[in-house]
């Protein structure tokens, strides 16, 4: 059985269809977790077909939240389509997915989302997957490009929204957050953030969060004191 497998789409904003490229996760095996729950698979990335792409409109969104979109959001997006289009200029997503046509679709995800009204969180995760896609083709000058990306929307969403980021809890978000700025070579916010999760009362329930944020605050320490 083939790991990839096509399934015909309707576009709920334009009602155009389209055949999306869908993957067997089962078929998959779990190679490696970075220190920002980036999870690597084998043979392929699923990373590649996470976000959907109508190649008419270019409304571009989650597999999972694709069709979800009615009402006032529908009207947003209708009226981002000009955006998405002009984004997505020069890119096919009626062909098969390459890295290129991956990466867009996290930009056109992420515009998407900003028209669907969607907290900051969210955008910030597209940016951060983009991220984790250049870290796959080893490219690090671009994961850094879109690691700041996501950053620039996870603070906003720390600061000013309050969200419950999801399973990771506000912990969690914190540990990531430091994790993106160690990333970035920021190692004084990372030192910050770091301490501020292991701080965090609410680690105690999230025991993957807490060993990883203690490795990780501790392994800064031995890097800042070595001259
Ligand atoms: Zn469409």
């Amino acid at each position: 059985m083939d790991i990839i497998w096509l399934k015909e789409m309707s576009c709920p904003v334009c009602s155009g269809k389209f055949m999306s490229e869908n993957i067997r996760q089962n078929k998959l095996a779990q190679i490696q977790v970075d220190e920002d729950f980036h999870t690597h698979f084998d043979p392929l990335s699923p990373l590649y077909y996470a976000v959907v792409v109508c190649p008419d409109c270019c409304y571009a969104e989650r597999r999972q939240n694709f069709e979800e979109v009615k009402g006032k959001t529908l009207i947003a997006v209708k009226g981002g389509i000009g955006a998405l289009k002009q984004l997505s200029a020069g890119f096919n997503f009626r062909l098969i997915r390459t890295f290129e046509l991956a990466l867009k679709s996290f930009e056109l995800g992420a515009l998407t989302v900003q028209f669907k009204g969607e907290t900051s969180d969210v955008i910030g995760g597209m940016y951060l997957r983009a991220a984790w896609l250049c870290r796959e083709a080893a490219d690090d000058k671009l994961e850094q490009v879109y690691l700041r990306k996501a950053l620039e929307f996870y603070e906003k969403a720390y600061m000013n929204e309050a969200t419950e980021f999801g399973q990771l809890g506000t912990c969690g978000f914190q540990y990531m957050l430091g994790e993106i700025y160690r990333r970035l070579g920021n190692d004084e916010k990372a030192m910050e953030l770091y301490m501020r999760a292991v701080a965090n009362k609410e680690i105690r329930q999230k025991p993957q969060v807490e060993r990883l944020a203690r490795e990780q605050l501790s392994a800064l320490k031995e890097k800042l004191k070595t001259p």
